[in-house]
């Protein structure tokens, strides 16, 4: 089943960039990689730097996405930006239910699940992103974490509109940590994730699950020849052209 999914990795800058670095960094993924490969590129900057990104990649076929989104479509939500706003900057994905965002700011498996609607809503396609802590994953419960995480976007979307996603597995012990999970911890995972959503719908085979998780130049490949890994959410490593570069070519 492989053969049918497309491959797709995705920088996710977090708080990081500036004009310069839009300028050189985007610049020269365009130059290198704005004509096609075979694999899919994404970067998703802060949203600031939508719009001077949008114009470098005029022409390229890398995609923009944006890191999060409000679940709300408008009203008095000061400092939110809704999915609808994201679609006119021609943003194609957004990243919902990163652990940071899970854990710095709160959000639960509830708000993930309306965030995710919101982005399907305006046309988007959402990067659901799960995972465990180490504690969890010693105590023998990443597959009930990741179960509930699922669960309640499927419970506001239904199955087929998760499949039809993009879904990035983050072992939030892997996360900027510099330790990565085993192709074979990730693998697991990840025919675990496809598992599930094959009991109900057969769009589980063309899912595209992406590995996210301190993934470097000299891991990539390894990660990526995995059967049911499907590419990168990149962090740290999309910051660096070169880095980010020889993943994508991984
Ligand atoms: C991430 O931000 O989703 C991520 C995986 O970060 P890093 O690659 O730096 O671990």
């Amino acid at each position: 089943m492989r053969s049918m999914r497309q491959r797709l990795v995705t920088g996710n800058w977090k708080l990081h960039g500036s004009l310069k670095m839009v300028e050189e960094l985007v610049g020269g993924l365009s130059d290198q990689l704005g004509k096609g490969g075979k694999t899919d590129v994404t970067i998703c900057p802060p949203f600031i730097y939508l719009d001077a990104v949008t114009r470098i990649l005029k022409g390229s076929i890398i995609r923009l996405g944006a890191q999060d989104v409000c679940a709300e479509d408008r009203g008095a939500f000061t400092g939110e930006v809704a999915a609808s706003m994201l679609a006119e900057f021609l943003v194609r994905y957004v990243i919902v239910g990163h652990s940071e965002r899970r854990t710095y700011y709160c959000e639960d498996n509830v708000l993930v699940a309306r965030k995710f609607q919101a982005t399907r809503h305006a046309g988007l396609t959402p990067i659901l992103c799960v995972g465990e802590t180490l504690e969890e994953r010693e105590q023998g419960l990443t597959e009930s974490i990741i179960a509930a995480q699922l669960g309640a976007v499927i419970d506001q979307v239904g199955v087929e509109g998760v499949a039809m996603s993009v879904i990035a597995y983050e072992p939030l012990w892997a996360i900027g940590t510099g330790r990565t999970a085993t192709p074979e911890q990730a693998q697991s995972v990840h025919a675990f994730i496809r598992k599930r959503l094959n009991q109900h719908t057969p769009l589980a085979n063309a899912c595209i699950i992406l590995y996210g998780g301190s993934v470097k130049p000299d891991n990539a490949g390894e990660l990526f020849a995995m059967p049911d890994i499907d590419g990168g959410l990149i962090g740290g490593a999309s910051l660096d052209l070169d880095d980010f570069l020889a993943i994508c070519r991984a």
